[in-house]
């Protein structure tokens, strides 16, 4: 049996709380990883710390190599922007021997909390390592500055437990995985909080804020503790990987796992009206023109989608059990297409 490992997290909350690692960071060497925008936000900030700036470019694991070798020495890293920022952050820290800090700008994936290192190996993802952080800042200064879209998009790392969950049962029921009773019960009661709040996310008001970081908290702490993540990722993550590696493109998060929630709730005909209309009011577009990809990009990604999981031994799903169809596409790009209406949407 595996002893079970527990984590935790420290997390501070408040207007300003960032300031405080002005203090804990002084007369150390900061490695500070942002994007240029961001460090022309919020450059003047953290001037003082006189940090080496590594802006992010991507993921991909032989880039990031050769950019480790590159750097000078220092005693910690900050991770100051959106889930790549914290990634590449959390790599150069896990890679140096370094604690890592936590910057959110906006909090649009759940990355402040994930542990594992996701890096890209040729357009797969590969996790290759554990860095936990050191303190997460949920800063509401800086988050309520960001534009909504941005602080919107993280509900879809706590939405995709609504497919997730059915998948994580299939599994079950086809002897795949295990279950465990009382993880699924809270998982389902989190999502139903999250959908029942939803417009505090819309507002991206405090409390709508801290019920995201809450939520991210408990899943990267039951991930940690269970070994797996199958009540929070299922097909719709698998859905954006395989859609990920075939255009190579970067996407904000919630985009496009929330098109993966609504694609694979449609294949797994799992309470659609409903989540339908908890993705509309979420606030986040999802049709291909705003990720900057074609219907038929999406069509491409759902034609392979089921190979796709297969060939990545990706966890057991409704993606392993039904076949994706042209008449299926079809339908999912019709419904795709009447709900979300780029007229309509940012
Ligand atoms: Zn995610």
């Amino acid at each position: 049996m595996n002893p079970t490992r527990t984590i935790e997290y420290d997390v501070v909350y408040g207007h300003h709380c960032s300031e405080d690692l002005l203090d804990s960071a002084s007369n150390k060497r900061v490695l500070l990883v942002t994007d240029p925008q961001l460090w022309d936000k919020y450059g003047a900030k953290f001037a003082s710390l006189e940090p080496q700036v590594v802006m992010t470019k991507t993921m991909e694991s032989s880039t990031l190599e050769q950019e480790h070798a590159g750097l000078q020495p220092f005693d910690l890293t900050i991770g100051l922007g959106g889930g790549m920022a914290m990634d590449i952050a959390k790599y150069h820290a896990w890679k140096g021997d370094k604690p890592v800090y936590q910057v959110p700008t906006a909090i649009s994936v759940d990355a402040m909390f994930s542990y594992p290192i996701a890096l890209r190996i040729d357009g797969k993802v590969q996790y290759v390592g554990e860095m936990i952080p050191e303190k997460i800042y949920c800063d509401f200064s800086i988050l309520q500055s960001a534009p909504p879209v941005m602080n919107r998009s993280g509900v879809c790392d706590l939405l995709s437990c609504h497919t997730a969950l059915f998948d994580w049962k299939l599994a079950v029921a086809r002897g795949r995985s295990q279950m465990d009773d009382a993880l699924y019960e809270k998982t389902s009661k989190i999502l139903q909080d999250v959908k029942d709040r939803l417009q505090e996310v819309y507002d991206v008001t405090e409390k709508g804020l801290r019920m995201l970081m809450e939520g991210f908290r408990f899943v990267a702490v039951e991930n940690y503790r269970v070994g797996h993540c199958q009540y929070e990722e299922g097909s719709e993550h698998f859905f954006y990987y395989c859609l990920e590696a075939q255009t190579r493109k970067h996407y904000l998060h919630g985009k496009v796992i929330n098109l993966g929630i609504l694609l694979m709730s449609l294949l797994q005909e799992n309470e659609v009206e409903s989540i339908r209309s908890i993705l509309q009011r979420a606030g986040v577009p999802i049709h291909p023109d705003s990720m900057g990809i074609t219907y038929d990009d999406v069509r491409t990604a759902l034609r392979s989608c089921n190979q796709y999981v297969r060939e990545k031994g990706y966890s057991y799903s409704i993606l392993n059990e039904r076949q994706i169809t042209e008449d299926f596409i079809d339908y999912a790009l019709d419904v795709l297409r009447c709900d979300f209406d780029p007229t309509d949407q940012i």
